[in-house]
């Protein structure tokens, strides 16, 4: 742990898939992320993103190319040969197929290039699908949003006892994860009460959220009762994905004690199909963020050198808007935020180290999301519900508004925004960028606002 850096990442690699040369591209031939697809050619398959194209991994074997043998090790039956397959080889054979990869895509050799290229498929031309998630889990790992959010509703006591003890989460709901580029219905549901003591409302929810965050894939699972060590946490991930969790605020005001979040979230989340391995990811390892001195140490199980030193990942993650009016008059989105995964404070291997702590069992293909991703200025603020709140805890003195007070963000069009509207597209971008490596992206997790149905 984490992943080394080598030769697959070089700089100067180049593919003769000359798309994924041009340095715009999220996916030169560096990244390589796993993705489903059914396209022209083959129908449903498993493939690697390469430039504007998808290398179908089936008909790769088919040539071949790459040694079939390496998925015999794999948990999965080829007969559902998705990505959960890849997920469930380790470390040692994803790198060594990552490897392969990069040589087939780089190679001089006419002949292979031929023999490749024919398994390619132009990615706009195939229906980029995201394969059924297993389990999913939801952490809250920013102490900023964490304070944000507490300082709204606790300005006294903003952060709970247990948060830098414990990675906080919840168990969430898998049936209800979506690919990018799918339409949300607004939920409906129950909201509080106007007076205490009084009849909840029922209807469309008045205060719906994004929350930028990013979710990890579970590669190999534990068996039940068996944790995984923090040491070895970092084999178990096969890799990253952007996470938008829509979130109905009102609902969530009311149903949230005392368990927790439960149909103000449920009903969607949405991913970025491309999973960007966590080999690719090497180069963009960084420290652990620094806990301040009074802040407590992680529990052991929880700490390693290892973990302290690369247990971060510096990954910028952006957030957009465009509503249904600017669409039609051709305006581009809006910026809304910049925040950086490098900001968590708990990094991904304490997350999982400590989901198994108790024995419970991950399998190949469950889903962990971070929580989401704030920083300490305004802007890197990762939700609308903290981006138009007029508090600052981290400003000195405090600045802190009673009652939570609200100012709106303006769009080009003069269009208002506290929360989001029917038909405004909130569009979530990450990419990773660091001096003498190649730039890599995660692609874009999209989705737009439907109206909620009748009530
Ligand atoms: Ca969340």
């Amino acid at each position: 742990m984490p992943y080394a850096i080598d030769e697959t990442h070089d700089p100067n690699l180049k593919s003769w898939v000359e798309s994924a040369n041009d340095p715009k591209s999220d996916f030169p031939i560096q990244n390589l992320p796993w993705v489903e697809f059914t396209g022209p050619k083959w129908g449903e398959g498993l493939g690697v993103r390469i430039g504007n194209q998808i290398l179908d991994l089936h008909g790769l074997l088919g040539t071949g190319l790459v040694d079939e043998s390496i998925f015999q090790q794999s948990e999965i039956e080829r007969s559902t040969f998705g990505v959960w397959a890849i997920a469930s080889l380790n470390q040692d054979t994803r790198s060594k197929l990552r490897t392969r990869l990069v040589e087939l895509l780089s190679s001089e050799d006419s002949g292979v290039q031929d023999a490749v290229r024919q398994q390619l498929e132009p990615a706009d031309k195939c229906q980029i699908v995201i394969s059924p998630i297993g389990d999913y889990t939801d952490f809250y790992a920013s102490l900023y949003h964490a304070t944000n959010v507490g300082s709204m509703f606790r300005p006294d006591n903003p952060l709970l006892p247990n948060y830098k003890h414990i990675p906080i989460g919840y168990h969430g709901r898998a049936s209800s994860i979506v690919a990018s580029g799918t339409p949300i219905k607004r939920p409906v549901g129950q909201q509080a009460p106007a007076e205490e003591g009084g009849t909840p409302s029922f209807g469309p929810c008045k205060l719906l959220d994004y929350e930028m965050e990013m979710g990890v894939i579970v590669g190999r699972g534990n068996e039940l009762g068996e944790p995984v060590s923090i040491e070895d946490a970092e084999d178990h991930m096969l890799g990253m994905c952007i996470l938008n969790d829509w979130s109905a605020r009102d609902l969530q005001k009311w149903e949230y004690v005392p368990l927790g979040p439960f149909l103000a979230k449920n009903f969607a989340s949405t991913v970025s199909p491309y999973i960007v391995t966590m080999e690719a990811l090497a180069p963009f390892r960084c420290a652990a963020q620094e806990r301040d001195a009074g802040d407590p140490q992680p529990l052991a199980y929880m700490d390693s050198d290892a973990n302290r030193k690369a247990g971060g990942i510096d990954i910028k993650v952006e957030v957009y808007l465009a509503s249904a009016k600017m669409r039609e008059q051709g305006i581009e989105p809006v910026h809304l935020s910049t925040g950086n995964f490098k900001d968590m404070y708990w990094t991904l291997a304490q997350m999982l180290t400590h989901h198994t702590v108790n024995g419970c069992n991950l399998q190949p293909g469950d889903l962990l999301g971070s929580g989401t991703i704030s920083g300490t200025t305004r802007d890197a603020r990762g939700s609308m519900l903290e981006l138009t709140w007029d508090g600052d805890p981290f400003a000195e003195p405090p600045v802190l508004v009673p009652g939570t007070q609200r100012t709106p963000i303006v769009l080009p069009t003069g269009e208002e925004r506290k929360f989001i509207a029917d038909g405004d597209e909130v569009i979530m971008k990450a990419y990773c960028e660091r001096e003498g490596y190649r730039r890599i992206g995660f692609g874009e997790c999209r989705g737009i606002i439907e109206p909620a149905r009748e009530v």
